[in-house]
């Protein structure tokens, strides 16, 4: 049983040497009266979040840590091959918190979702059918609270996230921007996610100015993904009454201190609500997400991108390329196809 630990704790940027491949315990039995299962894991999900696991914590997380010689933790999707759960027999689907490894135990089956469209492609219960694809759909509809008309910026948008975000906003109506750190992102934005426009954020002096450009009556959504200095700009281009989404701030993760908006006053000012969100509050409406998210992409309303690693040994260095932006879409490592 091949698996990747943490062999470090992290500080600033991770790196390929703070996670390991190494051999793991070939025994895995489910004790008897357990909600246990035994899974064989088929693709695994590399997210940002994942980075705040692997420092030892100052700061509150959402998460807790990964201790150094643990296996690494996360969402995947995978195969039950030993179940004393009764919802779930083997040979049965599932998505859910699994570890980074060719089997895992699961103490308590109950925090998995089974698979109930096994036609559709396994590895998008990773991303646009998964945990990811929840909180472009809650972010927008339930926290931002999309509308007909509205003027939304997204930033990460070629990502797992952003992309979804993206075209859910067009599906209701509004006048979508995106930002990407590279001119091939962009060029996906606008020809296969349908984004009104978009931008390289790297080859721009001036945020403000920026989205002032693409802004020029200002934002009445900004679905936010990585803070810092991209924050501070939309802060000043939102118009009055409008809503931030705060789901991310990536470009703070690998930071010893966080940086800290500036311009928190344009909240006073605009009378705009900003608003943090973790997915994991809305899994309850995973079912009905799930439901509308296959319809879409059946019917060819959503288009999706992911970016695949082969094998486990993989993992690390395509958790690492999300802070450096070197995913074209949604990161994940396929380490067995069924
Ligand atoms: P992505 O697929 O978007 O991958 C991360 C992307 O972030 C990179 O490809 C890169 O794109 C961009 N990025 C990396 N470093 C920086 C930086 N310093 N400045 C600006 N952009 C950067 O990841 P996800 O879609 O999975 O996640 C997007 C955001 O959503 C993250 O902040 C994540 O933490 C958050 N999230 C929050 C959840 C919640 O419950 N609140 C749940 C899931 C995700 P580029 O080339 O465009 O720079």
């Amino acid at each position: 049983n091949r698996r990747v630990i943490l062999k470090r704790y992290v500080t600033g940027f991770p790196s390929e040497d703070d996670m390991e491949a190494v051999a793991g315990a070939t025994h895995l039995v489910v004790a008897p009266g357990s909600t246990a299962v035994v899974l064989k894991n088929l693709y695994l999900s590399c997210d940002p979040y994942m980075r705040g696991r692997m420092s030892k914590h100052e700061r509150p997380s959402y998460v807790p840590d990964i201790v150094p010689g643990e296996v690494i933790v996360g969402f995947g999707v995978s195969k039950v091959v030993a179940s004393g759960h009764p919802d779930l027999k083997v040979g049965d689907l599932v998505w859910g918190l699994t570890g980074w490894e060719e089997y895992t135990l699961v103490p308590d089956a109950r925090s998995l979702f089974k698979i109930s469209h096994s036609e559709m492609p396994l590895s998008y219960y990773t991303g646009v059918l998964g945990m990811p694809g929840l909180t472009a759909y809650v972010g927008l509809c339930e926290v931002a609270k999309a509308k007909k008309g509205d003027s939304v910026f997204v930033s990460a948008a070629s990502g797992a996230v952003g992309q979804i975000a993206g075209q859910l906003a067009k599906l209701t109506g509004c006048y979508v921007v995106g930002s990407a750190g590279s001119d091939e992102k962009v060029n996906l934005l606008k020809t296969k996610f349908g984004f009104d426009d978009g931008f390289n954020y790297k080859k721009e002096q001036d945020l403000n100015a920026a989205l002032r450009r693409y802004f020029p009556e200002g934002i009445d959504i900004y679905f936010e993904n990585v803070g810092g200095a991209m924050l501070d700009a939309a802060l000043l281009n939102m118009r009055v009454h409008g809503r931030i989404a705060m789901c991310g701030m990536i470009s703070e993760y690998n930071l010893e201190q966080p940086q800290g908006a500036r311009n928190l006053s344009s909240l006073i000012v605009k009378r705009v609500r900003m608003e943090g969100f973790v997915v994991s509050d809305y899994f309850g409406e995973y079912r009905r997400f799930e439901e509308d998210m296959v319809g879409y992409l059946k019917g060819g309303k959503i288009a999706y991108i992911e970016d695949v690693a082969e094998g486990l040994e993989k993992a690390p260095v395509a958790l690492i390329g999300l802070f450096t932006g070197r995913n074209v879409g949604k990161q994940l490592v396929a380490v067995a196809r069924e």
